[in-house]
């Protein structure tokens, strides 16, 4: 297992082969942005969905959540993308792997698992399977995991800093742009969502 991978998985916590489809993506994002990631601090991951590649990224690219420069813009598509905010280069890498995987057995096996219904036999056949596709996952040429392009983006929309206020029920200062103007009251979404249940 090489080096980089393995840091991906520690950090991960666990094998599997979605943290090597990001650890794939992830390699290729770093290669072809090149020196456009000179400065860290001008380069943002764009990714499009929640899922366990997201921590083979965070791990690799040094882009993260808690620096705010992992950004999900949950277009529900497993598509990662790098970004020179400055110059707006950027290298996208759409996973088109899973677009015909047949997930049937995985799904049967691991519901099995799930109920503490899997016998000896199905919980082996899982194991191997899990290590042969994530096996063929770390092998396979780009091109039969990934779609690479180079867009020219505009730059996202950072979070961080915002004005905050109280809210009006808990009191507890909010984004103000998050809190939403009720009939008399203006309250965070946690207030509003308690009023609504
Ligand atoms: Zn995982
Ligand atoms: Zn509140």
């Amino acid at each position: 297992m090489k080096k980089v991978f393995q840091d991906a998985v520690e950090f991960h916590r666990h094998l599997c082969l979605d943290i090597a489809v990001g650890y794939r993506a992830a390699e290729i994002l770093v290669r072809e942005m090149g020196d456009e990631l000179k400065n860290m601090k001008e380069v943002v991951a764009l990714v499009g969905n929640q899922t366990c590649a997201l921590d083979a990224i965070q791990e690799i690219t040094g882009c993260t959540f808690g620096k705010r420069n992992l950004i999900l813009t949950d277009v529900g598509k497993p598509v990662y993308i790098l970004q020179n905010t400055k110059t707006g280069n950027s290298v996208r890498a759409y996973c088109h792997y899973w677009d015909t995987f047949d997930h049937s057995e995985f799904r049967a096996l691991r519901k099995a698992v799930k109920k503490n219904e899997a016998t000896a036999e199905q919980k082996a056949t899982l194991e191997r399977l899990t290590k042969e596709t994530i096996d063929k996952i770390l092998a396979a040429p780009e091109s039969e995991l990934f779609q690479v392009s180079r867009p020219v983006l505009s730059a996202p929309k950072i979070s961080g800093k915002y004005p905050a206020a109280p809210c009006e029920a808990c009191g507890e200062h909010t984004d103000e742009a998050l809190l939403s103007e009720g009939e008399d009251k203006r309250l965070c979404k946690e207030c509003l969502a308690l009023k609504a249940a």
